[in-house]
């Protein structure tokens, strides 16, 4: 029997890199749908590969044609919920970028899917509300997230309350050693110049700020029901340890792999299962040379602290950061800020919120429009 997944944001980097994973598992699983945003061309390339009972492009252009043959697209934004509930999906890839995922990883867990999660923005905007559902349907969330997915791989056969602390690990991005006014002034373009992963622009941007960092504090804190006085992060610029898991004996176990999303994204479809066929290159610690590690720049990085400030804070806090950050990235990107008025757009934000209880799905929903409202007023 295979084992039907459904791929939400298939044309993105994470989407690309999960179907070029399922090219090799091939007689375990099935791709039984597949969802875009706006990029038609490829995904009329994916649905031509692998031939999905469904197909769905969120915002298609004037003239897109919307379908391939017989096979007729869905579009707007419900497609992402037919994707997540298709009756025939076991395994749901969210790979979306933004809050625009959360919806979907609702559905998902209220139909009682396994959720392979990319799409960290979900736990940051609504982590009680995802988290609740889980366990009220028996829904699986199982990180995608590298750092995340080494914590999982550390933690088989443990007990939650053998756990004394993670380290997250951090390449620094590409400011990592920079003066702080030359990182304020950096251009669109350095600051898509990972220096070790290769993914899409707001992740992205989001590792040169260390907001991803803070995000990733977050979605550990949900995903491992930890407190954040048990989660720390440390930056390691190789990228190849994602992770260290500390047990209360003082013992540490550590996740060591080349910075490739392939591993993360298979061991979330098999988990707990781990299968040998799986391609991914092998370490080889002689070659590869020495592995180093430093504090993170805090004072350089003020986003980090803003992001884990807010997740200590809990309540909507965390979703008007995510609205906020996703807010200053765009307009960064487009040109409308400066690299360095990030961090101010998303501290101004918060500073302007009122936090309150993020219990349900209206009220995350009128906290994070209430954010993207305020933040695009800073960012004119
Ligand atoms: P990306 O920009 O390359 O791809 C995003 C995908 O989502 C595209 O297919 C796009 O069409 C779709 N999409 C965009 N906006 C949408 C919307 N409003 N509604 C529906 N679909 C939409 O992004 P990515 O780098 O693949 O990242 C995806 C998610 O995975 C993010 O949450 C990111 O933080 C997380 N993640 C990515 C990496 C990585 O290596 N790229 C690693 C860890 C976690
Ligand atoms: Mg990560």
């Amino acid at each position: 029997m295979t084992t039907g997944v459904a791929i939400l944001g298939s044309t993105g980097s994470i989407g690309r890199c999960t179907l070029k994973v399922l090219e090799r598992q091939s007689d375990r699983f099935e791709v039984i749908a597949l969802t875009a945003f706006g990029s038609a061309g490829l995904l009329r390339e994916q649905v031509e590969r692998w031939h999905p009972r469904m197909a769905g492009l969120v915002c298609p252009a004037e003239g897109d044609t919307n379908s391939n043959g017989r096979m007729r697209w869905k579009t707007g934004p419900d497609c992402l919920i037919e994707a997540a509930t298709h009756p025939d999906v076991d395994t749901v890839v969210n790979a979306v970028v933004g809050a625009a995922g959360l919806e979907a990883t609702l559905c998902a867990l209220e139909a009682g899917k396994r959720v392979a999660l990319a799409n960290k923005e979900s736990l940051i905007t609504a982590g009680e509300l995802v988290t609740k559902t889980a366990r009220r349907t028996n829904g699986e969330i199982i990180p995608v997230d590298s750092e995340h997915s080494a914590v999982l791989q550390c933690l088989a056969g443990y007990e939650h309350g053998d756990i004394a602390r993670l380290i997250l690990t951090a390449s620094g991005g590409p400011f990592r050693d920079w003066k702080p006014e030359r990182i304020s002034g950096a251009t669109v373009r350095e600051a898509l110049n990972h220096p070790t992963w290769n993914m899409g622009r707001k992740i992205t941007v989001d590792s040169a700020t260390l907001a991803n960092k803070a995000l990733e504090v977050i979605e550990a804190h949900f995903l491992f029901g930890l407190d954040y006085g048990q989660i720390d992060a440390v930056v390691h610029p190789q990228s190849i340890i994602h992770a260290f898991t500390e047990f209360v004996d003082g013992s540490i176990l550590a996740q060591v792999g080349y910075p490739s999303m392939e591993l993360p994204i298979l061991y979330a479809l098999t988990y707990p299962e781990r299968v040998p066929d799986s391609g991914v290159t092998r370490f080889d610690p002689a070659a590869f040379g020495a592995l180093t590690f430093e504090p993170i720049r805090r004072e350089c990085f003020p986003t980090f602290n803003l992001g884990v400030a807010a997740g200590r804070c809990g309540g909507t806090a965390p979703t008007v950061f995510n609205a906020a950050n996703e807010v200053a990235v765009h307009s960064f990107l487009k040109g409308g800020i400066r690299f360095g008025r990030i961090p101010e757009v998303i501290e101004r934000t918060l500073e302007a919120h009122d936090v309150g209880e993020a219990g349900s799905l209206d009220e995350i929903k009128a906290a994070d429009r209430w954010a993207r409202s305020y933040a695009e007023g800073l960012c004119c």
